[in-house]
């Protein structure tokens, strides 16, 4: 964590008193001068340069050692004299006298630092290594630089003249904060680059015009199993725009940080059967932050309508009238069968897949056994970690054999990614030796023995 602050000062009758009269001191003091602040240099002698600089009246000058009695009160201290010791008497005048201090070449007897400056006034960009590596700062300040565009003044103007109108005709913070959001990511700020503003403005007057009439909406999107890289470029997009995100447990930090910066992150997820926000709640506060005109982002592991209870959200959205877009996402089954090596399909093992849930309730899996055990089918249940010594008993009980070969795959597509292989038998008495944590999704059926063969992640 940097030691440092940056801040921006508006010093107006503060003293910046430099002590040295050599290279150090004419750099400081002609950014003080640039600046227009009050700089006295104090030193027995000056570079040319700088005599030349004192010549000009920009600077005041005594012509004196350093003393104790230059310090006055208030005043922002350089030392900058070519010896150590005489500038670490002068960080403890400064000290004493409560004055803050910049030490040339001391950073722990300093209180302030210079940063590299790029001066786009009213822009400014500031850039410090926290005082390690100068070279390395003028370097990126360099790169920095080169990298602003070359019509920023005129970009900041447009920006600070339309802020007025915003000001005045939206008046919610946040619907202000989410406009100004759009618009910067629209064509504006580039019309306004390239000379167009007529152009922008008019993009602007519309988008202002349309955000009076405006109303909230809901996205429900699928964040998929884990791995930030499986997200689509639609969700990304989406992501990117909401003003409010109401997110899952399943849903990864690296998945959140695709939001904006200022969107306001409510957390709804469960862990089971301990529901942080009842379902119920959750079709309310979407309904809810809507109607305020936000546009609301739903994120779900997965994809939300496979054991997603999206359909529900969307019910109640529906009858409250409020807009919605629904984007797939990768649902766990694709996503650890891909990343395990373990095909769904396949022409000589399984010719259709089945999705369940092996939520337990009452401490067994109910489910409809006759129908789950076939031959040429794959398996796949999720939520079935709890229960799977029930889900493995009821499908031997139901006629499948007990050497059918069975996958957990644990917290797959992810870096912790694990896969373990067993058979419907064995796998009960194998969770218990092992300690396997969710999220896991439970594949059964011949595929699974490609694992093996096909496992290259
Ligand atoms: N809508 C989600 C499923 C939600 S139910 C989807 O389409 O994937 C939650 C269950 O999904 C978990 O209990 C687990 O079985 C499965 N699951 C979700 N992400 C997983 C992951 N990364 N690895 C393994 N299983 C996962």
């Amino acid at each position: 964590m940097a030691d440092w602050l940056p801040l921006f000062h508006r010093f107006k009758d503060e003293q910046f008193i430099i002590f040295g009269g050599g290279k150090v001191a004419d750099r400081k003091a002609r950014t003080l001068i640039r600046f227009n602040k009050k700089v006295r240099i104090i030193s027995p002698d000056l570079t040319p340069a700088l005599q030349e600089l004192v010549d000009s009246g920009k600077v005041e000058y005594l012509s004196q050692p350093a003393s104790v009695d230059h310090i006055v009160p208030r005043a922002l201290v350089v030392a900058a004299t070519d010896h150590k010791a005489v500038n670490a008497e002068i960080a403890s005048w400064a000290k004493a006298a409560g004055c803050q201090a910049n030490i040339t070449d001391s950073p722990d007897l300093s209180n302030f630092i210079f940063p590299a400056i790029i001066d786009r006034s009213p822009v400014l960009v500031a850039i410090s290594s926290s005082s390690t590596t100068p070279a390395l700062t003028r370097y990126l300040r360099n790169m920095i630089d080169a990298a602003l565009p070359r019509r920023l003044n005129e970009l900041t103007a447009f920006i600070a003249k339309l802020r007025v109108d915003v000001r005045q005709r939206v008046a919610d913070t946040k619907q202000r904060q989410s406009f100004w959001r759009k618009l910067m990511s629209g064509p504006v700020p580039d019309l306004v680059l390239t000379g167009k503003e007529a152009e922008a403005q008019l993009v602007a007057d519309k988008a202002l015009a349309d955000n009076e009439g405006k109303q909230g909406q809901v996205f429900l999107i699928g964040a998929g199993p884990g791995d930030p890289e499986l997200l689509t470029l639609k969700a990304v997009r989406l992501i990117q725009q909401a003003d409010v995100v109401l997110y899952d447990r399943l849903v990864s930090d690296e998945i959140m940080a695709f939001c904006h910066p200022d969107a306001e992150r409510v957390y709804v997820g469960k862990a089971r059967a301990d529901h942080a926000v009842p379902q119920e709640g959750i079709n309310q506060l979407l309904v809810k932050y809507a109607k305020q005109g936000s546009t609301v982002l739903r994120l779900k592991g997965g994809d939300p309508f496979i054991f997603g209870r999206g359909g529900e959200e969307l019910e109640e959205l529906a009858q409250s009238g409020v807009p919605f877009q629904i984007v797939p996402g990768i649902t766990a089954a694709s996503g650890c069968a891909s990343y395990s090596g373990i095909p769904l399909t396949h022409r000589d093992y399984a010719q259709s897949v089945r999705f369940v849930t092996g939520h337990v309730k009452d401490g067994s899996a109910d489910l409809p056994w006759n129908e789950l055990v076939h031959d040429h089918q794959t398996l796949v249940v999720y939520m079935g970690l709890s229960g799977i010594a029930s889900i493995c008993s009821g499908l031997i009980d139901h006629g499948m054999a007990a050497d059918t070969p069975i996958a957990l795959v644990e917290k797959g597509t992810l870096p912790e990614q694990k896969v373990h292989i067993s058979t419907l038998a064995d796998m009960p008495a194998y969770v218990s030796g092992n300690s396997i944590s969710a999220p896991t999704l439970t594949i059964v059926g011949q595929v699974v023995s490609l694992h093996e063969k096909l496992n290259w992640c």
